[in-house]
Parts: C-alpha cells; sequence; structure tokens
C-alpha cells in the first residue's frame, strides 16, 4: 500500500507562497496548511458516549430517541458541519414508525465519497432498562467527535459520516426486521444515482469496549479491511485490531450487496463470554476513551490512507 503521498507533495509549494497569503487563507479555508492537525480526543468522545446514555433507552421512534437526536444536530452545527435529515417510515412488526437518518456530507478536493458509519439506536427490551452505552452509543459518539475535526479542515475525499437510525431489529433479528436506516438510504442514494459516488465505507459499532478486539469480518470488502486494519498495526494496535475471523451482519451489508466496498469495525466480544451485548450492563462503566480513540486514530489515518488510493480517483 502507498503511503499518504497528498500531503507532502502540497507542502512543497508552500516556501514559494508568501506567509501572509497563508495566513489570509488560514480563517477561511479551515486553515489545515498553516494549524497544527487537530486530533481526535477520547476524552471528548467519551462524554458524548455519557451524554447518550443520559437520554436513557434511545429505540427508534422513541422521544429520548427523538431528543438524542436534536441534540446530535447541534453538536455537529457547533462544529461546523452541515446536518442533512432523511426522515422515513419503516414497516416494522409493531407498525410503522418513523426513523431519521443523519447525514453530514462534508466537501472535499475531489467528489470521491469516503463515507464513514454508524447507528445511533438501540435496542428495544422490555424487561430491563437497556442504555446502549456500547450498542449504539459508542458509534455516534465516534462519528461525533470526527465531526469536530473533519468539518473544520480543508480535505482531499468527500466525507459523509452517517448516523444510521433502526439499526437494531424491532422484535427478533431478520432481513426484514433490521438495518431499517441503511437499507432506505441505499434505496435512495441509488434512485438519485448518487450510490456510484461511495467508493469506500467504514462502518463502525461496539467500538467502546474498555476491552478492545476487533476481528476481521469476513464480509467486508478484502482490500478495504486490509487497509484498516494494516493501519490499525502499523500504529500499534495489532491487539486491538485482530487477524482472525468472524463475520458480521451489520449497516454494511446492504451497501456491500449493492456493490459499495464496505468494512465493518466491530467489537462483538463485549465482557465475559459477550455477556455484556444487549444486556442491561451495556453501561458506561464497560466503556472507555482509550477504545474510542485508539478506533478514532485507525479511521482518520486510513482516511488518509484512501486519498493516496487509485480506487478513490
Ligand atoms: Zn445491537
Amino acid at each position: 500500500m502507498k503511503p499518504p503521498k497528498e500531503v507532502t507533495s502540497r507542502v512543497r509549494v508552500l516556501p514559494m507562497i508568501p506567509l501572509l497569503v497563508l495566513l489570509a487563507g488560514a480563517g477561511s479555508a479551515g486553515g489545515w496548511r498553516s494549524a497544527p492537525a487537530p486530533v481526535f480526543d477520547g476524552n471528548r468522545a467519551f462524554a458524548d458516549l455519557k451524554r447518550l446514555v443520559a437520554f436513557g433507552p434511545r429505540p427508534s421512534g422513541s422521544q429520548a430517541l427523538e431528543q438524542a437526536r436534536a441534540w446530535m444536530r447541534g453538536e455537529l452545527e457547533r462544529s461546523g458541519c452541515r446536518v442533512e435529515e432523511d426522515p422515513f417510515r419503516a414497516e416494522t412488526p409493531i407498525g410503522e414508525l418513523p426513523m431519521d437518518n443523519l447525514i453530514v456530507k462534508i466537501p472535499g478536493e475531489r467528489p470521491a465519497v469516503a463515507m464513514v458509519a454508524g447507528h445511533y439506536d438501540t435496542k428495544r427490551f422490555d424487561g430491563y432498562r437497556f442504555v446502549g452505552a456500547n450498542d449504539g452509543a459508542s458509534s455516534a459518539a465516534e462519528l461525533l467527535e470526527l465531526g469536530r475535526i473533519l468539518c473544520r479542515r480543508q480535505n482531499p475525499l468527500t466525507i459523509w459520516l452517517v448516523f444510521f437510525d433502526g439499526e437494531e431489529a424491532v422484535r427478533e433479528w431478520s432481513p426484514a426486521d433490521s438495518l431499517y436506516g441503511s437499507r432506505h438510504l441505499v434505496r435512495k442514494l441509488s434512485e438519485d444515482g448518487e450510490l456510484a459516488r461511495i467508493k469506500a465505507m467504514i462502518l463502525v459499532d461496539m467500538i467502546g469496549d474498555a476491552q478492545l478486539d476487533i476481528r476481521r469480518d469476513q464480509n467486508s470488502t478484502p482490500w478495504l479491511a486490509n487497509l484498516v486494519f494494516g493501519e490499525a498495526r502499523r500504529q500499534g494496535y495489532a491487539r486491538q485490531f485482530r487477524d482472525e475471523p468472524t463475520a458480521i451482519d451489520d449497516d454494511h451489508i446492504p451497501f456491500v450487496n449493492a456493490g459499495v466496498s464496505a468494512v465493518d469495525l466491530i467489537d462483538l466480544d463485549y465482557g465475559p463470554a459477550n455477556r455484556y451485548w444487549h444486556s442491561a450492563e451495556d453501561t458506561v462503566a464497560h466503556c472507555s476513551p482509550r477504545s474510542l480513540a485508539i478506533v478514532g486514530r485507525v479511521v482518520l489515518a486510513s482516511l488518509d490512507r484512501l486519498a493516496a488510493d487509485p480506487r478513490l480517483p
């Protein structure tokens, strides 16, 4: 894999440009040439995770999810992101439910789109209070912190941050009862003729687990999984990004089935024998800022690698 060379080639011209021109351009253009590159702040993302949990259980169609969505929208706008809503009605086993994907489109120097996505709903449970610190809040928090960085700087690629509603089954997981938001978006983008713009999708899900171990999902696109896992290894995170196979059904599947290259970064090994997953124990106490930061660093560096990859012209 080629190292990210696009930055060096741009930096090369800097000495020829008068300093004043650089300073004048810094404010309006995002200023990545002169300002130090912002870094992913795991503590800030963890604060977002806690804030989302404080809204309580957040199943699709609930008032708590609506409040969480409004709060996330405000956070994104404070970061300089332009937020689009993608409301739709989903046919579920308990009747029609209103759902709404949030989409941030960050214009880049090139039209090729790299999408980073995750879900923000939590699974509906009647018997206990399920707050989904890891399963639902961690992915949304990760995207909020990525927005603070990516919306404030000039990026070579166009980047879309997508917050999916309705990832979880309303009752029991099945092709018809799951992945409502991603299935809806693939349908909509292909109708609009925009799906082909997406050259790579990085999906994050359950990446807040304090004992982070992400395995290689066999349903993901091999070249993209290689790129991300290779970057993780390069950064010294081979223990957290393990070369062990698994096969996961998640929001990337509708995209993969529609021909979009996608990789799912998911840690479905949550607590002893996965005991915390979909349980009352999916709490803030079992998540960590460090796990969010590790995934954030790997995703940001993977976006740089994608910008240098010929598959994203
Ligand atoms: Zn779940």
